[in-house]
């Protein structure tokens, strides 16, 4: 049987896990409903209390700290699910951006889902779709796969599979793994597309465009530094066809020349060379032989 979430006419005697999106590097980010929800609940759990101080402080924020992270997420989720189900009002935040996506909260809130737990995601910041909405490529569909395993074998095979998608994919990336991923990339697939984003919000924000080749020579020549996201244009993308065809600079002969010298009967190589070009079988044979 389903169950329904009415997320602001509950009946229940449960409390709201509010998830909260905060700034990814400009304070500006931070929302009215964000800060409201934090200055309202009743605590809020933070991926680290300290950093989060910050913020609470430059919002006037007084709500009591506990912190949620990695290591104590199973114990600490306990904790939060007994006073969630006792109708107290959590906050949940991450470091930067939004919980949840490549940072705790997930099995919180899917404990909250299983349990009757209401759960409210606020709209905020995100660098996965801050950088692809300007990288320039296919918005959708795309997939957000996060961060590479570590493993050079496991990174590569991750890597093979993705560059098989249709989709954009978004990766998240650290700057000191940034040069060894893009040259890794090239390596796969030198002339697809790729965009890196770098200091989203932030006043060195910078987006980086090229082909996967470019971009590893561009990564060998930088001192990277700040957090970024790649896009890799999805196998469909037109994008990735605009560099110029190999045959650009020849002739219609040469390039007739070039399948012949392949191997190629010239009455296959003309047809060819019509497909190449998308042009008439006849305009090319005469071209050919007119230039004979
Ligand atoms: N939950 C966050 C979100 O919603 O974007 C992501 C957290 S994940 C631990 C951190 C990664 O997000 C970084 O390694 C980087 O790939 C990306 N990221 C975060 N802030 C960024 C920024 N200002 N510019 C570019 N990428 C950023």
């Amino acid at each position: 049987m389903w169950n329904e979430q009415k997320s602001f006419f509950s009946s229940s005697e449960t409390g709201t896990l509010f998830v909260v999106p905060t700034p990814i590097g400009n304070l500006d980010d931070m929302t009215v409903r964000a800060i409201n929800t934090l200055q309202t609940a009743d605590l809020i759990a933070a991926e680290d209390t300290r950093h989060t101080k910050k913020l609470c402080h430059k919002f006037e924020i007084l709500t009591p700290l506990i912190s949620y992270h990695e290591h104590n997420k199973e114990e600490r989720g306990r904790d939060l699910l007994e006073r969630l189900g006792r109708g107290e009002t959590v906050a949940l935040v991450s470091d930067a951006g939004t919980p949840a996506v490549s940072d705790p909260g997930y099995e919180l809130v899917q404990a909250c889902t299983e349990q009757g737990i209401t759960v409210v995601s606020l709209p905020g910041p995100n660098a996965a779709l801050t950088g692809l909405v300007a990288s320039g490529l296919q918005v959708q569909p795309f997939l957000f796969y996060g961060f590479l395993p570590r493993q050079k074998k496991e990174k590569t095979e991750a890597l093979e599979s993705l560059l098989n998608r249709e989709e954009t994919v978004i990766l998240y990336e650290s700057p000191h793994r940034l040069r060894e991923s893009l040259t890794l990339l090239a390596s796969i697939a030198a002339e697809r597309f790729v965009v890196v984003a770098r200091e989203l919000t932030k006043q060195h924000e910078t987006y980086i465009r090229g082909t996967a080749k470019e971009l590893a020579e561009w990564s060998g020549t930088e001192s990277i530094r700040g957090e970024c996201c790649v896009y890799i244009a999805g196998n469909s993308d037109p994008i990735k066809h605009d560099e110029p065809a190999w045959w650009s600079l020849q002739t219609m002969k040469e390039h007739v020349e070039t399948y012949i010298k392949e191997g190629m009967q010239s009455k296959d190589a003309i047809k060819q060379v019509a497909v190449d070009r998308e042009i008439q079988k006849r305009e090319v044979y005469q071209a050919y032989h007119v230039e004979d």
